[in-house]
């Protein structure tokens, strides 16, 4: 576990930024780091990273591949093509990557098989649960050694994994204790479906509590939030492999595309490309704030794509697919939270027209090296009353699994997880 942050009392400096009405008594904390030192470009901004470093590839993998080319890479072995639904059966539907699992193959070559098609990608670390048993963090090594986490949720009637699709990010977002190490590499298409099928195995072995007697929801994960590790639009082509072997009824998972929650900085570009893939997941917007001169400094990727930018292609998202889109806003004491920008966000939304978006705030989750804390409850209410009155659908969202720091933004690989991880041998 990730140390608390040490709180320290400071004054903060007070800045009216533009478009904020001049009441003096306002407080604006403005955003700065402290016990650790943000990355920046040869211009003093905040480092943008959006390539992937190149490290070796991870192996391919069934879920890499698209039908077609799992069938030929069958026939290049020298096999049939139905092996191909035979792997997928032990795969997606029994959650196993175990050749001496697979007795329907012929044993001649089966393990040669299996370590060609189902190679193992992720190797379990660490494993953190919440007292209920009703979360589960999972650390988990990839065959490099980059280390990346999964959160594993049961509510009513669902099950929801919030799974990692970069190890690291590139965004840099202050606030956040993923971005302070930068981005390590992308992940796989592969590296993402297994996070699921993992978790998959450990429901159907019984893993995880929480099970209401009058709960007769499926055993295994019906939704996903990509908020785990990463930027999703920053490794779009993988992420999108992914999210179509999750969709897939005959081949991949089987789950519901209005369950997939992909979640976003505001790549505008990658967002308006998303909205063309008929595939209709939830979108949503991490925006934090409705002016660009506090989300500069916030979500340093509003400096190529601002606000309205960004507001602009959520709108099209929902245009082009139906789906209420969600704004995300995370509940900062003193730097996000007056009521000025409540007002200024439903301006903003209701200004592109009404029933396209929900705005979830979620108060700020502690993050190391941060001495920002989550605003205070009335104030947090406040702020949610008065997108309320303006029409705009609003819920606080309370995430869980703080104690186990697994909880949105909290995901980093400390040095603890680091020396677990060196003990731990791959595969
Ligand atoms: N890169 C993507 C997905 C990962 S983060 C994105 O930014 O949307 C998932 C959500 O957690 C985002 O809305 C992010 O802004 C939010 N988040 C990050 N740090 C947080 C923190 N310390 N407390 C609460 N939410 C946080």
């Amino acid at each position: 576990m990730t140390e608390q942050p040490t709180v320290r009392t400071t004054t903060p400096r007070q800045v009216r930024p533009a478009g904020a009405p001049a009441d003096t008594g306002i407080r604006q904390v403005r955003p700065k780091t402290e016990g650790w030192q943000q990355a920046k470009d040869e211009t003093g901004r905040p480092l943008l990273q959006f390539a992937s470093p190149k490290r070796g590839k991870p192996p391919v993998h069934l879920a890499d591949l698209t039908q077609d080319e799992r069938v030929a890479k069958l026939k290049e072995l020298g096999l049939p093509g139905f092996r191909a639904k035979q792997l997928e059966k032990h795969y997606f539907t029994h959650y196993t990557s175990d050749a001496a699992d697979m007795t329907d193959l012929p044993a001649s070559g089966r393990e040669e098989l299996v370590a060609g098609m189902l190679p193992p990608l992720l190797t379990e670390v660490r494993r953190l649960e919440t007292d209920r048993g009703d979360t589960i963090k999972f650390l988990w090594k990839l065959h490099d050694g980059a280390l990346v986490e999964s959160v594993l949720m049961r509510y009513p009637g669902r099950i929801t994994l919030c799974v990692s699709s970069q190890a690291g990010c590139g965004m840099n977002c202050p606030f956040c204790a993923t971005g302070q190490a930068g981005l390590t590499r992308n992940m796989s298409a592969g590296e993402i479906i297994e996070q699921i099928v993992r978790a998959n195995a450990l429901i159907a072995a019984g893993g995880l509590g929480g099970k209401k007697r009058d709960d007769h929801s499926l055993d295994r994960v019906s939704n996903i939030v990509f908020m785990g590790m990463g930027e999703p639009l920053a490794n779009y082509a993988r992420v999108m492999q992914a999210v179509r072997v999750m969709v897939d009824k005959d081949h991949g998972l089987g789950m519901s595309a209005r369950g997939i929650t992909v979640s976003t900085v505001g790549l505008v570009p990658a967002i308006k490309k998303l909205a063309d893939e008929d595939i209709p997941v939830t979108f949503a917007l991490s925006l934090h704030a409705p002016d660009d001169h506090l989300r500069d400094e916030l979500i340093p990727v509003n400096s190529r794509w601002k606000v309205d930018e960004a507001l602009d292609a959520a709108r099209a998202y929902f245009d082009k697919t139906g789906r209420r889109v969600s704004i995300e806003y995370a509940l900062i004491k003193d730097m996000n939270d007056h009521a000025w920008r409540a007002d200024l966000l439903a301006e903003k939304l209701n200004a592109r027209g009404r029933g396209w978006v929900h705005v979830n705030p979620i108060p700020l989750n502690p993050t190391p090296g941060s001495i920002w804390t989550a605003s205070e409850v009335p104030v947090q209410n406040e702020f949610v009353r008065r997108l309320n009155d303006a029409g705009i659908p609003t819920t606080l969202r309370d995430t869980r699994g703080k104690e186990i720091d697994g909880a949105c933004g909290q995901l980093v690989a400390t040095e603890e997880d680091e020396a677990a991880a060196a003990v731990t041998p791959v595969g």
